[in-house]
C-alpha cells in the first residue's frame, strides 16, 4: 500500500482524499498557499506546509514546491484531486521520473484520453461513436469555415486543453464563427495556456450522462454505471444524480459495454469519467474524459457502495481491483447539489468572505462534503464551491424531497450562496417531471 500522500490539492477534495488516507492507513501531507493558512485540509493532514502565494500559479500549479515539499516529508506518491494539476501529463511525468507515484493514469495516458482532440479520434478509433466535428485541432479559420460546413451548423468551438465549462462557444452562423473562432482561441490561451481548439457539431438540447470507470494495473476495468448532470449553467454543473431518468436498462448497459471496451482498448488503468450526450432520439455520442476523479463521484459511492477514491489509491498502490463487474448493483437513487459562494442575484457574482454562521444539514441519508466551518473566511482566490450536499433516496422522488429538506435546513451567514436558487431548482415542475436538457437554467431561469 502507499504509506504517504502529498495532496496537491485544497478544500473540499483536499479533505475528501485526506479522510480516504486516514481509512486506509496511509499518512497525508498537506500543502497550502498563504491564502489557505485556515484550511481545513491543513489542519486534518498529518503534516503541512506552505507552497507559495495566494496565486493558484505560484503555488497549487507550482510543480517546484509541491516537489519539494514531496521530497522533504519523504512522500511516495502525489493525489492531484480535481482541476489544478490533476490533468497536466508533464507533472505526471516528472512526479514518475522522481519515483513519485502520480495518483491517476500515467502521463501518456493523460495526453491520449485527457486532450479533448485527441481523446476524440482514439475513442472513434475503438468504436465509440462521437459528437461529428473535426479531426483533432484545427489550424486555421478556413479549415473551421470548411468543417462547419461539411456538418452544417450550429456548431460548437472548444478548447482542446479546456475544462469547468471554459472555452466553449456555440457558433450559428460563418458571421459568429469568424468572431468566435479568435476569442475562443484568446479564451483558452488565457485560461489554459494552450490555445488549441477543435471544432463539432452543436447537439440540440442534450442531456449529460457520463459514466464512472474503475481499471488496474492488470487490464480489470468495471464501470459504475451513469451520472445524469444535465442540469448546468454556462455548461459547469450545478445538480447531478444517478441513475439518470432517461436512462432505460438496456441504454445503460448498452453504454456500458462500449466504455468499458474502449478502455481495455487503450489500457486504461486509473479511476475516470467517460462524458457522453445523449440527445433526443437517445443516441449517445463520447464528448471528453476526465482522467480523474469527480466532483460529483459521491452520487456513485451512494448507489453502488464503492468508495471510489479508496479504490483510486489502491489501485495507484499496484492493487487488484476488488470488484468484479457481476458484483456492481445499483440500489436506489442520489443526488448532490453544489454549493457555491456566489450571488445568484448578481450573475452570480462570487462572494468570499467570512463565515459568521454555520448549520450543516444531517439525518438519514444525508452527506456532507465540505471544508468550511464558522468563522472561516473563503479566500477570493479560487473557485466558489464551498460544500457538496448528497442525498441517497430509495428512488428519485425520495432523494428530491430529501434534498429540498436538507437544503432548508443549511444556514451559511456572512456570505451569498445559492442554496435558494437550487431550492427552485427541485421545485421545479420541468426538473420533477424529468423533462429538461442541458437549456433548463437558461430557460427556465433566464440565466
Ligand atoms: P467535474 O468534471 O468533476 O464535474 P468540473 O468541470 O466542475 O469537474 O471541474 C472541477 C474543478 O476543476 C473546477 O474548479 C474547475 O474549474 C476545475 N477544472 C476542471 N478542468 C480544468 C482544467 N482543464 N483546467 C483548470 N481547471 C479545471
Ligand atoms: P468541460 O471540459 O468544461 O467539462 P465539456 O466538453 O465536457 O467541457 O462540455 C461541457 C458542457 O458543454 C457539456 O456538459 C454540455 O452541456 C456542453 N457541450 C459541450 N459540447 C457540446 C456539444 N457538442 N453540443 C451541445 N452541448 C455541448
Ligand atoms: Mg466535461
Amino acid at each position: 500500500m502507499l504509506k504517504k500522500v502529498l495532496v496537491a490539492n485544497r478544500g473540499e477534495i483536499a479533505v475528501r482524499i485526506i479522510r480516504a488516507c486516514k481509512e486506509l492507513g496511509i499518512k497525508t501531507v498537506a500543502v497550502y498557499s498563504e491564502a489557505d493558512e485556515k484550511s481545513l485540509h491543513k489542519i486534518l493532514a498529518d503534516e503541512a506546509i506552505c507552497i507559495g502565494p495566494a496565486e493558484s500559479k505560484k503555488s497549487y500549479l507550482n510543480f517546484k514546491s509541491i516537489l519539494e515539499a514531496a521530497c522533504l516529508t519523504g512522500c511516495d506518491s502525489i493525489h492531484p484531486g480535481f482541476g489544478f494539476l490533476s490533468e497536466n501529463p508533464s507533472f505526471a511525468k516528472i512526479c514518475n521520473e522522481m519515483g513519485i507515484k502520480f495518483i491517476g493514469p500515467s502521463a501518456e495516458m493523460i495526453s491520449l484520453m485527457g486532450d479533448k482532440a485527441v481523446a476524440k479520434r482514439t475513442m472513434k478509433d475503438v468504436g465509440v461513436p462521437v459528437v461529428p466535428g473535426s479531426e483533432g485541432i484545427i489550424n486555421t479559420f478556413e479549415d473551421a469555415i470548411k468543417i462547419a460546413e461539411e456538418i452544417t451548423y450550429p456548431v460548437i468551438l472548444k478548447a482542446s486543453a479546456g475544462g469547468g465549462g471554459k472555452g466553449i462557444r456555440i457558433v450559428r452562423t460563418k458571421d459568429e464563427l469568424m468572431k468566435a473562432y479568435e476569442l475562443v482561441k484568446q479564451e483558452a490561451k488565457k485560461a489554459f495556456n494552450n490555445d488549441d481548439i477543435y471544432i463539432e457539431k452543436f447537439i440540440e438540447n442534450p442531456r449529460h450522462i457520463e459514466v464512472q470507470i474503475l481499471a488496474d494495473d492488470f487490464g480489470n476495468v468495471v464501470c459504475l454505471g451513469e451520472r445524469d448532470c444535465t442540469i448546468q449553467r454556462k455548461n459547469q454543473k450545478v445538480l447531478e444524480e444517478t441513475p439518470s431518468g432517461v436512462v432505460s436498462d438496456k441504454l445503460r448497459k448498452e453504454m456500458i459495454d462500449i466504455s468499458i471496451n474502449a478502455m481495455k482498448h487503450v489500457n486504461y488503468n486509473s479511476v475516470g469519467t467517460i462524458e457522453f450526450l445523449l440527445d433526443k432520439n437517445k443516441k449517445f455520442y463520447f464528448m471528453e474524459m476526465n482522467t480523474r476523479i469527480q466532483v460529483e463521484h459521491p452520487v456513485t459511492e451512494m448507489i453502488t457502495n464503492v468508495d471510489i477514491l479508496k479504490e483510486q489509491l489502491k489501485i495507484a498502490a499496484h492493487e487488484k481491483l476488488s470488484i468484479k463487474q457481476e458484483d456492481v448493483l445499483f440500489r436506489g437513487h442520489s443526488l448532490e447539489v453544489r454549493i457555491n459562494a456566489e450571488d445568484p442575484k448578481n450573475n452570480f457574482r462570487p462572494s468570499p468572505g467570512k463565515i459568521t454562521d454555520l448549520h450543516i444539514p444531517g439525518g438519514n441519508g444525508i452527506r456532507v462534503d465540505t471544508s468550511i466551518y464558522s468563522g472561516y473566511t473563503i479566500p477570493p482566490n479560487y473557485d466558489a464551491m464551498i460544500a457538496k450536499l448528497i442525498v441517497y433516496g430509495k428512488d428519485r422522488n425520495e432523494s428530491i424531497q430529501k434534498m429540498k429538506s436538507a437544503l432548508s435546513e443549511f444556514v451559511v451567514e456572512g456570505i451569498n450562496n445559492n442554496i435558494e436558487f437550487l431550492i427552485e431548482i427541485l421545485n421545479n415542475e420541468n426538473f420533477i417531471n424529468n423533462n429538461y436538457d442541458t437549456s433548463f437554467i437558461s430557460k427556465e431561469f433566464g440565466y
